[in-house]
C-alpha cells in the first residue's frame, strides 16, 4: 500500500503560511494585489477564475477582476495589460487561458511584464528557469516539487521520468526536477517502449491528458507516482492519468485525484503573487 500524498493538506499549509506573510506585509503598509483577466465566458475558465479569487480572499490578497466580452479586440486586451504593467499597486497579472481564437496567446502572454508574470508562462520566465536564473515558474510543476519536498521524498540522484512535454507542465516539470538534481527523462507521444522507460522511474510524473493511462505495468515497485491529469468520468467522478486502483498497491507513494496535484496549482499561484509583491 502506497503512502497517500495529500495535496489538500499541503496546499492548505502553504496557503496558511502565505496568509501570515500577507498580514505581515499589510502591517508594513504593503497590500498584495493580483489582476485576473478573463475574456469571454467559457464555463471552465469561470470556475478556475472563481477559485483563484476565493484563494486570494482567503490569503488576504486583493484581487481585481477584469471580465471582458468574447469580442474584445486583441489590441484592447494588450492595452489593459500595459496599463496594469505600469500600475505599481498591481503585483501579479494573470490572463486566463484559453483566449478566444482571434487572439494570439503568445503575444498576449509576452505583453505581461515578467516581474508580474505569476503564471510563469512568459518566454523570459521560461528562459530564466532553463538557465537557472530567478523568475516565476509554472504553478502546477512548482506545486509538484512542493508536494515531494513536504512529503520528504528525495529528488537528488533519483531516476525521474516525466510523461508529457507540454509548455505548462511537462517541460517546466523536467527543468525543475533537474534543478533538484534528479536524473530526468522526458517521454512523449513519440516515445518508443514507454513502459521500459517508466519502469526505471523512482519518481514518475504523468501529465499525458489520457484517463487512467498508467496502470501498474508502467510502474516500478515502490516508486513515487505523481498524477497531473484531471478527467471527468461518465459516472461524474474525477480521475487522473493514472489508474489509481491498479497502481496504488505497488507504488511507494501516490497522489490521489482529486486532492493531489490539483489544489497545489492555486497555492503556488498565490505563492508567486506574494513573491511578486515582496520583490516589487
Ligand atoms: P497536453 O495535452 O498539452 O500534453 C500532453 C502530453 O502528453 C504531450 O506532450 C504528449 O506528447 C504526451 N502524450 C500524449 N499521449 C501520449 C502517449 N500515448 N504516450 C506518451 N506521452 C503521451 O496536456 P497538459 O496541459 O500538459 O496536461 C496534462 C494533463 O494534466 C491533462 O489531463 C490536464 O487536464 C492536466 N492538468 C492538470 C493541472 C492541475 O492543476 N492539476 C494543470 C494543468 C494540466
Amino acid at each position: 500500500m502506497a503512502t497517500l500524498i495529500d495535496g489538500k493538506r499541503i496546499s492548505q499549509e502553504i496557503k496558511d503560511e502565505l496568509k501570515a506573510k500577507v498580514e505581515a506585509l499589510k502591517e508594513q503598509g504593503k497590500e498584495i494585489c493580483l489582476a485576473v483577466i478573463q475574456v469571454g465566458n467559457d464555463p471552465a475558465s469561470t470556475v478556475y477564475v472563481g477559485n483563484k479569487k476565493k484563494a486570494c480572499a482567503y490569503i488576504g490578497i486583493k484581487s481585481l477582476a477584469y471580465e471582458l466580452p468574447e469580442e474584445t479586440k486583441e489590441d484592447e486586451l494588450l492595452e489593459l495589460i500595459k496599463k496594469l504593467n505600469d500600475d505599481d499597486s498591481v503585483h501579479g497579472i494573470l490572463v486566463q487561458l484559453p483566449l478566444p481564437k482571434h487572439m494570439d496567446e503568445d503575444k498576449v502572454i509576452d505583453t505581461i511584464s515578467p516581474a508580474k508574470d505569476v503564471d510563469g508562462f512568459h518566454v523570459q520566465s521560461v528562459g530564466a528557469l532553463s538557465i537557472g536564473r530567478p523568475g516565476f515558474v509554472s504553478c502546477t510543476p512548482a506545486g509538484i516539487i512542493q508536494l515531494l519536498k513536504r512529503s520528504n521524498i528525495e529528488i537528488e540522484g533519483k531516476e525521474c521520468v516525466v510523461i508529457g512535454r507540454s509548455n505548462i507542465v511537462g517541460k517546466p516539470m523536467s527543468m525543475l526536477l533537474l534543478r533538484e538534481n534528479g536524473t530526468v527523462t522526458v517521454c512523449h507521444s513519440r516515445t518508443k517502449n514507454l513502459k521500459e522507460v517508466t519502469k526505471r522511474a523512482d519518481i514518475l510524473v504523468a501529465a499525458i491528458g489520457k484517463p487512467k493511462f498508467i496502470d501498474a505495468s508502467y510502474v516500478k515497485e515502490g516508486a513515487t507516482v505523481i498524477d497531473v491529469g484531471i478527467h471527468r468520468q461518465e459516472n461524474g467522478k474525477l480521475c487522473g492519468d493514472v489508474d489509481f486502483e491498479s497502481v496504488e498497491p505497488i507504488a511507494g507513494a501516490i497522489t490521489p485525484v482529486p486532492g493531489g496535484v490539483g489544489p497545489m496549482t492555486i497555492a503556488m499561484l498565490m505563492n508567486n503573487c506574494v513573491e511578486a509583491g515582496e520583490r516589487a
